[in-house]
């Protein structure tokens, strides 16, 4: 284990607040209901027809609905989060995120089985720019316009919003975009790096990339565990900075 870890106090959880507690889940249960986007309900639809016990609808974020630090996923994958229901939990990703979270103390558990395994987040809340799996991982424009209400409404309520991780460059160019609508600039001033940190006028939440923890990156060594522990442990450094 390595011997970051960051204190007990600032990754304590916080005392319940009646407007989020109200909010938030509201929020999530809107989402679930949502079929604004006919080609990724159509695609999740037939999954169902195959896989009954299946999840099969959008996906609710998961975490500390008082978060400091966001992690801004994809969309759910259609065997992990597509099946389970839960963002992460059941596929690769999963596998490959939440030991790191637990390692640093973000996470009570190093594993995502399933929605009733008992794993809490501290301090964290995942969740993603398009909550329906969609064919092959890639959402269009369309739904990623059509999906972005959520998270965007998701990151309002987080009133001690320190730090989003955004994993991958979708993500990423999504939160930027997001940010640039309320200050102006370019998207290019900003570009998808791992490890890069930005910062936006006025805003006190800071942006840290990562690559997303795919197997497609993990297995091919683009994005080792030292790599992705690196991405957190500055993420609470930027969050206990931000108290
Ligand atoms: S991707 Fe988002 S907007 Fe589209 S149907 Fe799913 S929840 Fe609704």
């Amino acid at each position: 284990m390595t011997a970051f870890r960051a204190d007990r106090a600032a990754l304590s959880e916080r005392a319940p607040n009646r407007r989020l507690t109200k909010q938030c889940p509201a929020l999530q249960r809107k989402i679930i209901q949502c079929q604004t986007c006919p080609r990724l309900v159509r695609y999740i639809s037939e999954i169902k027809k195959t896989h009954p016990s299946y999840w099969c609808r959008p996906v609710p974020a998961f975490g500390d609905f008082r978060a400091r630090i966001l992690v801004l996923g994809l969309a759910p994958g259609r065997f992990g989060s597509n099946r389970t229901g839960r963002m992460f939990t059941g596929d690769a990703s999963g596998t490959f995120l939440y030991p790191v979270l637990h390692e640093l103390g973000l996470a009570t558990k190093p594993s995502a089985v399933n929605r009733k395994d008992g794993l809490k987040l501290k301090n964290t809340l995942i969740t993603a720019v398009v909550r329906c799996a969609p064919p092959k991982n890639k959402p269009t424009s369309k739904e990623l316009a059509a999906c972005r209400p959520f998270w965007q409404k998701e990151i309002a309520l987080l009133a001690d919003l320190r730090v989003v991780v955004a994993l991958g460059k979708v993500a990423h160019d999504e939160y930027v975009r997001f940010r640039l609508k309320e200050r102006g600039g370019t998207l290019s001033h900003f570009p998808f790096r791992h490890g890069a940190v930005y910062s936006f006028q006025e805003r006190p939440e800071i942006l840290i990339d990562t690559y997303h923890p795919s197997r497609q990156n993990t297995n091919t060594g683009r994005l080792t565990r030292t790599m992705f522990l690196a991405v957190f442990k500055e993420a609470i450094k930027w969050m206990i900075a931000g108290e």
